[in-house]
């Protein structure tokens, strides 16, 4: 039970909720669940988790690049539960690695694959590399059934590509797509995309 899970999905996939429903069951049940969050992410209040279906919860934990996630901070606690891992420095990935495997307890990773070019995210490569479990958390594409693997970025209503990689924005300014509308929505083709392989 004591492994390091990476459960990665698109915007909109309900990520948090999911990370909130299962800080609410450890509750219930009268164990500790210990949430963390990169402390960069200032969406809507800094030191909250919050779903896009409205739920929340106030974060224990901010991380940055500096935390030392002391040992102390995981006596008598069930489970680590962390949002926007893709955020998430590599040095730190690391250090969850080992609190899961010396502490005994799972840490869960919710958090994006890649960004809105289709780059893997940092904390998310890191996370591939050295989690036991890796999931994936499901969506269906905002302009078709098919199964979303991309965020589409818009800005001002319009598919765009520009903009820096990290910029976190409110809800209307990112989609979940598959490849083929992904790639349909763009006036501005990537390069790259042409070349990946067709969404199943
Ligand atoms: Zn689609």
């Amino acid at each position: 039970m004591a492994k390091l899970y990476f459960r990665y999905g698109t915007v909109g996939s309900a990520k948090t909720l999911n990370l909130l429903a299962v800080a609410h069951n450890y509750q219930q049940q009268g164990k500790k669940a210990l949430l963390l969050k990169p402390e960069l992410d200032d969406r809507w209040a800094a030191s909250t988790i919050r779903s896009r279906a409205g739920l929340e919860k106030p974060a224990d934990i901010l991380i940055n690049g500096d935390s030392e996630l002391k040992d102390e901070l995981f006596h008598n606690i069930d489970c680590v539960l962390i949002d926007e891992a893709q955020f998430l420095p590599p040095q730190v990935i690391n250090r969850l690695r080992e609190i899961a495997t010396d502490h005994q307890i799972p840490v869960i990773c919710y958090g994006l694959r890649t960004d809105f070019r289709t780059g893997l995210f940092e904390g998310a490569r890191r996370l591939m590399e050295l989690a036991d479990s890796i999931e994936e958390v499901k969506t269906t594409c905002a302009y078709c059934n098919r199964k979303a693997i991309f965020n589409l970025k818009l800005l001002d209503g319009k598919a765009t590509l520009a903009g820096p990689t990290i910029d976190l924005g409110a809800e209307e300014k990112y989609l979940p797509a598959c490849h083929h509308c992904y790639y349909e929505q763009l006036e501005v083709k990537p390069t790259h995309a042409a070349t990946l392989p067709g969404n199943r």
